[in-house]
């Protein structure tokens, strides 16, 4: 059994035309949930990663089992208006639509090394407003992880000088 035949493809979802890749087949088996965050959290160990930063809400799904995995901080990433601290925010646009995303200003000390996570890199839209985030703080995006990447989009492209990773691809 590998990764793929536990991801479920739904047409049509949540636009005609949008195949969408659903993890929730995926996250409900205990022992392939652990194989990808172990494979994941292997390949950016030696990273000397300080935080990493996942978006709402399937980047806190892989995001925080790979903090607690590695022993470092997680820091979320919200819409607006979610986050009850003083926040900067970034505008992005989606595969299906247009947002922008917040984080806390005090979350990541300047210098600090940063490893994104979420579970789809699709165009880079949400990566590439994280990054801006990131930046914006004063920290050094170093990787990013996912479990599954749509090549077919370029997401990658966004994501110039950062160790990209992801354990699927499309
Ligand atoms: P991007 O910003 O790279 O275009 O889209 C990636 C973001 O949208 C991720 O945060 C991801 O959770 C969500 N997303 C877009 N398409 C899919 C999909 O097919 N499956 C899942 N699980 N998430 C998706």
């Amino acid at each position: 059994m590998n990764f793929k035949d536990k991801i479920r493809v739904i047409p049509d979802y949540p636009q005609p035309g949008i195949k969408f890749k659903d993890i929730t087949t995926l996250l409900k088996d205990g022992k392939m949930f652990k194989v990808a965050i172990d494979q994941l959290v292997e390949r950016f160990k030696d990273h000397e990663i300080d935080v990493i930063v996942g978006p709402e809400a399937r980047g806190f799904v892989v995001g925080t089992p790979m903090s607690y995995a590695m022993e470092i901080g997680f820091v979320p990433v919200r819409k607006p208006g979610k986050l009850p601290s003083e926040t900067v925010e970034a505008k992005y646009s989606l595969e299906y639509g247009k947002d922008s995303l917040a984080i806390h200003k005090d979350a990541i000390e300047p210098g600090q090394r940063v490893l994104i996570a979420d579970d789809l890199l699709a165009t880079g839209g949400t990566i590439a407003a994280t990054l801006d985030l990131i930046k914006q703080l004063g920290g050094i995006p170093v990787g990013a992880a996912f479990m599954i990447e749509l090549s077919y989009l370029n997401g990658r492209d966004q994501l110039e000088g950062i160790d990209v990773f992801s354990l699927v691809q499309y």
